[in-house]
């Protein structure tokens, strides 16, 4: 090991806290965390100079490779007018230019307004206060839960938490929040009492594809039959596209698929490319309308990065990308390949139980031979994607599900790459 990387696992194990990471462990004899000094492409490289695929767009973020020309140029040329103004009282071109682009995706007299914010979790944070602030002040003020799906994940701020399905990850937080009722599937949507419905402000959902619950995609035509329910009960509908926006599946947002426009929507890791922490939520004229008028009307939230104009520049740089490259065109036949060589490898490997796939977002659960779970003290997701490490591959696995989730700019063969060492990983 080199003298600079033994000196930066010391001080991260010394001073750092990690998300999601049992800290014992992570700062325990034996544990050699990679330490990540650059990108280039689809590639990492560690303190130790070896390469390795970005399997997962680190951690769902990148579409269109690191480094890339275009976002680094808009990036630096922001950066030397200026890296950050207040969004509070003035406003700055990137804003303004963004705002009217990710508007411009959807039919007039729909999505009309975005309101910025910093991550996925912020992004929800602001539709929930909104949809709970919208009833306040049209008279509806009983309506002031929401109903969200089971496994389902939105976030860990506490709003954005309340809504979650993910049993472990609530801790100390549980039952605290949003009231949220829980609902598995739109047959158990359909069978809640009207005193709940009457209570509720929104049904917030993950569009096609609950991501952290282990890649589960929902059944074609659900979230279409989603939004005429909530039209029939007077319900908004949220969508959390913070991993599906952005051409993860396939369109540039989940919710075009089934030709879905939702009351709210909310974007986040993939907007910048991956390049800057920096969120949306964007919401139409008529929820938009109830917050004008008198003081108290008024949506009273913020952060002091609100619309930070790097992540504009990088946000806008993004979509400049996917017209240049053709990013969504040149994907189809990508989405294609990564399908028929995900269905080779389950052939050949005795040990995948499922393949769970929607566009370039791809899940591999694991299980014996015999389709019984392994038992999770063995954490065998977390042993093969170790394994693949040493053939070049970076990833994560959420329980015994190992996740591929290339970035767009991913090409044939470095699909290929990341298959043969899931290949190697797994036994050869
Ligand atoms: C990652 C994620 C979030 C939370 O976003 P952060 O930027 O991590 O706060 C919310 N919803 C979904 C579907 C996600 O995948």
């Amino acid at each position: 090991m080199r003298d600079d990387t033994r000196r930066w696992l010391e001080a991260d194990q010394a001073h750092c806290w990690h998300p999601f990471t049992r800290q014992a462990e992570w700062c325990g004899h034996g544990h050699h965390p990679l330490v990540l000094v650059k990108g280039e492409g689809v590639w990492l490289w560690d303190s130790e100079g070896r390469r390795y695929f970005d399997g997962n767009s680190s951690i769902w973020t990148n579409l269109h490779g690191h480094g890339h020309p275009h976002l680094v140029a808009a990036i630096r040329a922001q950066l030397e007018r200026v890296a950050h103004t207040s969004f509070l009282g003035f406003t700055h071109p990137g804003a303004a230019d963004l705002a009217a682009r990710l508007c411009a995706f959807f039919p007039d007299h729909t999505l009309e307004r975005v309101f910025f914010s910093d991550d996925g979790s912020t992004a929800i944070e602001c539709a929930l206060k909104m949809a709970v602030q919208f009833r306040l002040q049209t008279d509806a003020p009983e309506r002031s839960g929401f109903i969200a799906f089971a496994n389902g994940y939105h976030g860990d701020t506490l709003g954005a938490a309340s809504l979650g399905g993910v049993g472990r990850f609530l801790g100390g937080c549980r039952g605290l929040g949003f009231p949220v009722q829980h609902v598995a599937s739109l047959e158990e949507l359909h069978a809640l009492p009207g005193k709940i419905l009457a209570g509720t402000a929104g049904v917030v959902i993950e569009p096609l594809i609950q991501g952290v619950n282990e890649m589960r995609p929902w059944p074609a035509g659900m979230l279409a039959a989603l939004r005429a329910w909530c039209d029939d009960h007077g319900i908004h509908l949220i969508l959390d596209e913070v991993l599906t926006g952005f051409g993860r599946t396939g369109s540039m947002f989940a919710c075009q698929r089934e030709n879905v426009i939702p009351d709210f929507l909310c974007l986040a890791k993939g907007l910048t490319g991956g390049y800057l922490p920096m969120a949306a939520t964007l919401t139409t004229g008529a929820i938009y309308e109830a917050f004008l008028g008198a003081a108290e009307r008024t949506f009273y939230y913020g952060h002091s990065y609100t619309a930070n104009p790097l992540g504009c520049a990088a946000a806008l740089a993004s979509l400049e990308v996917f017209e240049q490259e053709k990013t969504l065109e040149s994907l189809a036949p990508k989405i294609e390949h990564l399908r028929r060589g995900l269905a080779a490898l389950k052939s050949r490997q005795p040990l995948i139980h499922e393949i769970r796939h929607c566009g370039f977002i791809a899940g591999i659960e694991l299980r014996r031979p015999n389709g019984e779970k392994f038992p999770p003290a063995e954490r065998i997701g977390e042993a093969i994607c170790l394994a693949a490490r040493a053939h070049g591959l970076l990833t994560r696995p959420i329980l015994d599900t190992v996740v591929l989730l290339p970035p767009l700019a991913a090409t044939p063969a470095d699909l290929d790459h990341a298959l043969a060492a899931l290949d190697a990983a797994l036994g050869g």
